[in-house]
């Protein structure tokens, strides 16, 4: 077969011509970096974009991650989410706290909270979920605990651009909430990240932070870092911000073609997303069930030889990687829903210029290999 590889996302770039203009600004004013025009536009256009009062921006999201707990003083023991990807937990080990390890629901592949309240201890400080795929946390029972322990709520939110619940904006739940505009986000600046804060003080001491702690010219407060995003990442994320409704209607319309599609194929479980809330079609799983010809892993090889280039997210578990393994939360056995989905699931590829013939592609794979198994 000699196809054109499909991978499981594509950054989306707009037309080159439209960006010239931006950079043509920056050479003008020499503004490069440090809070510059773009940079406070672009703060302003998410604010009312994604329907939030303050955003302070970042180079990553892991910084922006690594800064919300300084920022909260987060210390000791912090419950969070196996089933994410690494860099969640790595902004714990940053801030020298200790990740303690909570299952996830089976249904919503987000931290249970059920589960949460046997973690805590007398070190517990705060709670680290993620809303997995873009599907919301259950934010209420979430609150009531950090509430009736007094725990602060970080939501790592990197695949929640633009979800919105009955409330609004996903991102104003809990203390703080942490967004990545990586490549391979929904909306992406090449790299690029931010905090959601509730009022302009906090954003005042996170900007602070994020500029190595300075307060003015001469005052240091904190050991800060430097996360602040460029103007040529912030000029193209501007850009980007005008074509998003578009790149979301597309990513919603390949979702919904996988779920009608997808859903009579014996051995492939796609799992149900919540109803009355916006979406953003961030990530499209599916289960491999063990009725299915192929396990996990010899489907994802499969698709592999076929051309399409699926990922596991998320496997291994982040219990799985050696500076976690030894946590006493990580043992085998206590996560076992989290350990399950891992063995099983595999993300698609959804991205906003996916054509439908490729689509297609993808889904005749994955019926013809569970045809065969079929036939006698
Ligand atoms: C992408 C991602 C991050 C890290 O964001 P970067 O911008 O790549 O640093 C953190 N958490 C989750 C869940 C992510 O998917």
């Amino acid at each position: 077969m000699n196809q054109t590889p499909i991978y499981v996302t594509q950054p989306y770039l707009p037309p080159l011509d439209e960006f010239i203009p931006y950079l043509e600004k920056i050479w003008e004013n020499k503004r490069l970096t440090n809070n510059g025009p773009f940079h406070q536009q672009l703060e302003e256009a998410l604010c009312e974009y994604l329907g939030v009062n303050h955003i302070a921006l970042f180079a990553n999201g892991t910084l922006a991650l690594v800064t919300a707990l300084q920022a909260l003083r987060i210390t000791g023991e912090v419950i969070t989410t196996p089933y994410s990807f690494v860099a969640t937990a790595h902004s714990l080990l940053w801030n020298g706290i200790k990740p303690v390890f909570v299952d996830i629901d089976p249904a919503t592949f987000n931290l249970d909270p059920k589960k949460i309240e046997a973690a805590i201890t007398p070190q517990t400080t705060a709670i680290l979920p993620v809303h997995c795929y873009g599907n919301p946390c259950d934010v209420k029972a979430i609150q009531k605990i950090a509430d009736n322990y007094n725990l602060k709520v970080i939501y790592d939110a990197a695949h929640a651009f633009g979800v919105e619940d009955e409330g609004g904006s996903v991102l104003q739940h809990g203390d703080l909430s942490i967004l990545s505009f990586h490549a391979t986000k929904v909306f992406n600046t090449f790299e690029g990240g931010a905090i959601v804060c509730p009022d302009s003080k906090t954003k005042q001491h996170i900007d602070n932070l994020k500029n190595f702690g300075f307060v003015g010219e001469t005052t240091v407060i904190a050991a800060g870092i430097n996360g602040k995003m460029s103007e040529v990442n912030a000029a193209f994320g501007l850009l980007q911000l005008q074509h998003i409704d578009a790149a979301l209607e597309r990513r919603m319309k390949i979702d919904e073609l996988y779920r009608q599609e997808l859903s009579n194929i014996a051995g492939i479980t796609v799992p149900d997303v919540p109803e009355n809330i916006k979406r953003n079609a961030s990530y499209f799983p599916i289960l491999v069930e063990s009725d299915y010809l192929l396990s996990r892993n010899d489907l994802h090889e499969h698709m592999k030889n076929c051309g399409v280039h699926c990922r596991r997210y998320f496997y291994p578990l982040i219990t799985e990687f050696p500076m976690y393994r030894g946590l006493s939360s990580a043992f085998q056995g206590n996560l076992p829903s989290a350990e399950a989905i891992a063995k099983r699931v595999l993300c698609l590829p959804i991205y906003p210029t996916l054509d439908s013939d490729d689509q297609c592609r993808i889904i005749k794979i994955l019926a013809n290999a569970s045809y065969r198994c079929k036939l006698p």
